[in-house]
């Protein structure tokens, strides 16, 4: 398979898809670059092999075709700054003036195309626009994780006009070959937690990861459930009735594949569901009636500490409590301080999929795991086993 390193791209005019879906205030200032900065390296290398990069995103969700308010105009500027060379904007990304534009495309500068979105064919996977905009370009390489669970003309449709002439990006590679780190064999122990509200919505995750791991955590409000399903007490913690019997499920599938389950044996309970509310430490299998668990307790998190620091490879997926609210969020940030010393002894630490994700951010913690994920909806789909049609279209 052609990679970004064995493509010969001199000369040549290369599509690249990628996320550019960046936040922008009332002034339309991107607040918050990481995105634009992820696909920097990308960007050069294709510069550096003397291709000519077009570059392709969505930005936000229009609704009836173009909105000036989510014109990828507004990142000119600050592209031109991040990459040290010329920015061309072209207000559409397909018809005969841009694939005029992109053939006058001088080497060392970069095209950028209107949002793919302001075409409503774009998420509807349209063949006859995909095909529109694969005329561009001789090359095409899908740097873009965060829509690769989706079948969209840019991410995937596309991919078929450019048979021996595709590659992934630098980010979606390096997402690829994190994520098979943890899913294709990691060094033993290997150790999951996955958190967040929801057992409904973690199954999958839960069921994949089985096979793979020696230790799974599970906290957060998902935690309960299972207790329930043990005969626990849970108060007025989050309950998901409908899925006591998957629970029950689960753990007898982790007893028999001696994976073994950690779950939080103490609470930090609330009375109501707030940052104010009264709180006690409470074991989470007996809560009184009235109260909530929103954060796992001290001895959860000693539990915690002796299971991540002899792991060698760490999967992190989901809040262990309610971290928005500060006085529950010693849990999630506990989780966090150990991973990042069980990655400086060594141990390969990857945080994916969601709210993990925001909570290493918010404690300043990303620097100090082996991996942030930059893909919420495609890394939990990632990690549930599915094939994404972004990274397949690639791979075909
Ligand atoms: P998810 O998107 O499923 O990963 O869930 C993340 C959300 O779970 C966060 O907003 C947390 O506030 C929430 N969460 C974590 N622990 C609890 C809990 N014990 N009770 C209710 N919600 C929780």
């Amino acid at each position: 398979m052609a990679s970004l390193d064995t493509l010969d791209l001199k000369g040549k005019k290369v599509l690249i898809r990628v996320d550019f879906n960046v936040p922008l205030n009332e002034a339309r200032e991107i607040t918050d670059d990481s995105r634009m900065q992820a696909h920097v390296p990308t960007i050069k290398t294709v510069l550096s092999k003397g291709g000519k990069p077009i570059l392709m995103s969505h930005l936000g969700r229009p609704k009836n075709g173009p909105s000036p308010e989510l014109s990828l105009k507004h990142l000119q500027t600050h592209l031109q700054e991040l990459t040290g060379v010329d920015v061309q904007f072209i207000n559409d990304c397909i018809g005969e003036e841009v694939e005029l534009v992109a053939n006058q495309l001088p080497e060392n500068q970069i095209l950028l195309l209107e949002n793919l979105r302001f075409h409503p064919e774009e998420t509807k996977g349209d063949e006859a626009f995909a095909e529109a905009l694969s005329r561009l370009a001789d090359v095409y390489i899908n740097d873009a994780f965060g829509t690769a669970h989706r079948a969209h003309a840019s991410t995937a449709v596309i991919a078929k006009y450019f048979v021996g002439n595709k590659a992934f990006g630098r980010v979606l590679q390096s997402e690829i070959d994190n994520v098979n780190k943890v899913l294709k064999g990691g060094e033993k122990p290997v150790t999951a937690i996955v958190g967040g509200a929801k057992v409904s919505s973690k199954i999958s995750i839960l069921e994949n990861l089985l096979d793979r791991i020696d230790n799974l955590v599970i906290g957060g409000g998902m935690a309960f459930t299972f207790i329930k399903a043990q005969g626990g007490n849970t108060g007025n913690s989050l309950i998901e009735d409908d899925y006591l019997e998957t629970a029950r499920t689960i753990l007898k599938a982790a007893a028999e594949k001696n994976v073994e389950i950690l779950l939080p044996v103490d609470s930090k309970i609330a009375d109501q569901f707030s940052n104010e509310a009264e709180t006690k430490i409470s074991p989470s299998n007996d809560i009184p009636a009235g109260w909530m668990g929103l954060d796992a307790g001290p001895e959860s998190i000693k539990a915690l500490e002796a299971v991540l620091l002899s792991s060698k490879t760490i999967l992190w997926n989901g809040p262990l409590g309610v971290f928005e609210f500060e006085n529950f969020s010693a849990a999630t940030k506990a989780a966090g301080e150990l991973i990042v010393e069980a990655t400086k002894k060594g141990a390969f630490s990857l945080v994916g999929g969601g709210d993990s994700v925001a909570a290493i951010k918010q404690f300043n913690m990303s620097d100090g795991v082996s991996y942030v994920s930059t893909g919420g909806g495609a890394m939990l789909e990632f990690l549930e086993g599915k094939t994404l049609p972004g990274i397949q279209a690639i791979l075909d």
